[in-house]
């Protein structure tokens, strides 16, 4: 059994005030949860504010982020030492923001994979097809080669120490949510593919479901044989709605 994981990536949102606001929200309400892993990842800036504010509670940090580069002379970058520094347990590596407006390929993408490991933090790496690629029928091909593009260059074993997240890039912010069906069709692909190398890593790995999650459509989506938690945008930035997603996780593991 796989424990839930329900990831908070709050994007590029927030002030200091409503970001106190919103981890106190979080932590408050975290002891409640019993069965799901809860974890947030909010912008860099505020980083040393949620380790704070969340010591001595359940809940995890992450970061959206990383570089490739472990030091130096990379303005405006943040190295995997640092988030680690700052007590960040995951990271986000391969969103499809990153890829589409930062031009990520599988390259930068399993280079930050490796730098996440180096340091210890767990990457959460985030796969999934666009509108027109799921309409032409290609989103098996589409989500096989962001995985192979990682398993060329890093090894089936980097899949044994990270989570993965699908993540149809047509849910995001957008309100259209994959059915539970659709969702647990493409994670039970993922889930196969990962097998055909190695039926440990695939058993072992958890599968979030990424894509316009919120309280009322989780227990649903969390009821899928291989969905194992959520990465939740906007739904995030609610403490009580964040939590109501982490319950659905708790019903779907009890
Ligand atoms: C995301 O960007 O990872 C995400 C799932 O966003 P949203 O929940 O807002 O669709």
């Amino acid at each position: 059994m796989r424990q839930p994981l329900i990831a908070g990536n709050w994007k590029m949102n927030g002030t200091k005030a409503s970001v106190r606001q919103l981890l106190a929200g979080i932590v408050d309400g975290a002891g409640a949860i019993t069965h799901s892993e809860i974890a947030v990842c909010p912008p860099f800036p505020f980083l040393q504010m949620a380790e704070e504010a969340l010591a001595g509670s359940p809940v995890r940090l992450g970061a959206q982020n990383l570089s490739a580069e472990e030091g130096g002379a990379f303005t405006g970058e943040v190295s995997a030492a640092m988030l680690a520094d700052f007590g960040c347990r995951y990271v986000i590596c391969g969103h499809s923001e990153r890829r589409a407006l930062y031009g990520e390929d599988d390259a930068i993408i399993a280079a930050k994979l490796a730098a996440a490991q180096s340091k210890g933090l767990t990457a959460i790496l985030c796969v999934g097809e666009t509108l027109q690629e799921r309409e032409r029928g290609d989103t098996d091909k589409v989500i096989a080669d962001q995985l192979e593009g990682i398993v060329t260059l890093r090894g089936i074993e980097a899949f044994g120490v990270i989570e993965l997240a699908y993540e149809p890039v047509w849910a995001i912010g957008t309100g259209m949510t994959a059915t539970p069906a659709q969702a647990q069709e493409v994670h039970a692909f993922i889930r196969e593919r990962l097998a055909g190398q190695s039926q440990a890593i695939a058993q072992k790995i958890r599968i979030l479901y990424g894509g316009s999650m919120k309280g009322s459509n989780a227990p649903d989506l969390l009821a899928q044989p291989d969905i194992d938690g959520g990465l939740i945008g906007g739904a995030s930035l609610n403490a009580d709605e964040f939590l109501a997603i982490a319950r659905a996780g708790d019903e779907a593991a009890a």
